[in-house]
């Protein structure tokens, strides 16, 4: 096995034992990197030497013994996050050469547990897509298929965590940018409830659902991760003041007496493909082998759920982006005559059509006279959105629906028509309107050879239900441990 093949699970046992050195792991993704990212563009800006005296700091803290799990692992961080030295350009053309001063909490938490930042990853502009075909600098390409998207917006951390390029990815999912990648790029990913990670350092979307998460082979690894990224921060207001729990205690537990529950209403939603709704029938009929009891549950108001997450999100990111004026960061159209003509000129070369189509709509859904029409009416569905849960939460432990409607679509295909792109995330967006724990993982693949994922909610605080479903299930499958034929062809490392 190759080296950028491993979990982190089984990395971790052999740079605990001296079996490999950190070094000897960041070199061969190093490597790795070099030779097929030039084919997916899943990273904006690598830091090969910063990673690689990272790996000798970690070398001497594993030869001292008791390391933690994450200590000497390379990792792969979307460019939403603040890293301290390290640009940060949310692939936006505003941020391009902007540079923190400090870590974001989950930057500096990784860190600490030793983990070693390889490099930035590409994403939708400021977050705002499904396909990283919005980023401000390039496309990322699906490593199943280059022809297709990997999903978005965290598409570059899905693509580098499917083709070898890191051994977990960080991203962030405000209406399904973990989930969905991962689905298309046949990874495991989990945004956690709202609340669990801190959000501080993370350039801000839609604050009340923005949510980080780890990418990664499978949900034995993303309970690692997870374990070292969540826990109470005082620097993020919204931050859940509760311990972060170890989720890695009870993954293998199963499923015997989980109460599966199916909402019917997302499996008629027009649009969803019978080759997903197939494979996730399939994973309904292995859930049921392994021991967990399916009932029919009802979220009413899943087709409310998509345009009360467009009125709510452009509108909290209207708000958030009103600070890239060209005076406190980035980047300032030169020459302007007057205060208003520089900030007219930067934010409009700066920031991408669908950016500056968010900020038009969030703006219009906020001004006085349309406040009540469109937020506050959007604010009142959500509500209802969140009982609808809460009420099927009583006659079930896991809710389990497909992550998107279809496999991973064509670059192009959809780029012209924003209603398309945003039907993608119909299945993911009620879970951070409700702000509850989901995870997606791989549950099969088309006759085209791609990717198709299925996806679990809980109740809020709930990873460890989902966690444990997800490892019984991975127990007994084999599609997360299939590689794109790109990772299989290539000679690296
Ligand atoms: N695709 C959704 C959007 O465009 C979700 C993005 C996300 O989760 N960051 O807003």
């Amino acid at each position: 096995m190759h080296l950028y093949d491993l979990t982190i699970a089984q990395a971790s046992g052999l740079l605990a034992r001296r079996e490999i050195s950190s070094e000897e792991l960041v070199r061969a993704l190093l490597a790795r990197v070099e030779a097929v990212d030039p084919l997916v563009q899943s990273y904006v800006t690598v830091c090969g030497d910063e990673a690689l005296d990272a790996a000798k700091h970690a070398d001497q803290q594993l030869a001292k013994g008791g390391a933690g799990p994450l200590c000497g692992v390379p990792v792969a961080i979307k460019d939403v996050f603040c890293t301290q030295g390290v640009r940060t350009t949310c692939s936006s053309k505003i941020l391009e050469t902007h540079v923190p001063v400090y870590d974001a909490t989950v930057v500096a938490k990784l860190k600490e547990a030793g983990a070693i930042l390889l490099g930035k990853t590409n994403m939708d502009e400021f977050a705002m897509g499904a396909s990283t075909e919005n980023s401000g600098f390039f496309p990322t390409k699906n490593p199943w298929d280059l022809t297709r998207v990997p999903g978005g917006s965290s598409g570059g951390s899905a693509a580098a965590m499917a083709a070898g390029l890191c051994l977990s990815a960080i991203g962030t999912d405000t209406g399904g940018s973990i989930r969905q990648p991962a689905s298309h790029c046949g990874v495991t990913g989990i945004k956690p409830t709202y609340g669990r990670v801190s959000r501080y350092g993370i350039v801000a979307f839609a604050s009340s659902l923005d949510q980080a998460g780890p990418i990664c082979r499978d949900a034995e690894d993303c309970a690692l991760v997870l374990s070292a990224i969540s826990g109470h921060d005082p620097l993020d207001s919204t931050s859940i003041p509760a311990p972060a729990p170890d989720y890695t205690k009870n993954l293998g537990q199963g499923v015997k007496g989980l109460r599966l529950g199916i909402p019917k209403e997302v499996f008629d939603a027009p649009g969803l493909s019978p080759e997903v709704r197939k494979a996730v029938d399939g994973a309904i009929a292995l859930f049921q082998d392994l021991g967990a009891h399916t009932v029919e549950v009802s979220l009413p108001r899943t087709d409310l759920a998509v345009a009360v997450y467009y009125i709510i999100a452009p509108a909290e990111a209207s708000s958030n982006l009103a600070r890239y004026d060209g005076v406190k960061y980035g980047f300032r159209a030169p020459n302007s005559e007057s205060l208003k003509e520089m900030y007219h000129t930067t934010r409009s070369r700066g920031f991408g059509p669908e950016v500056r189509r968010r900020i038009l709509i969030g703006t219009y859904a906020l001004s006085a006279g349309y406040y009540d029409a469109y937020y506050k009416k959007a604010s009142q569905v959500r509500t209802l959105l969140v009982q609808d849960f809460q009420t099927a939460f009583q006659s079930c432990d896991a809710i389990i629906s497909p992550v998107a409607p279809t496999p991973a679509f064509r670059i192009g295909e959809r780029v012209h028509d924003p209603l398309a792109m945003y039907l993608a995330d119909i299945f993911t967006i009620p879970a951070n309107l409700a702000g509850l724990p989901a995870l997606a993982m791989p549950c099969g693949f088309s006759a085209e050879g791609l990717p198709m994922g299925v996806q679990l909610m809980a109740r809020h605080l709930d990873e460890e239900t989902l966690f444990r479903a997800a490892c019984a299930f991975q127990k007994a499958t084999e599609h997360h441990l299939r590689r794109p034929p790109l990772a299989n062809e290539r000679k690296t490392a």
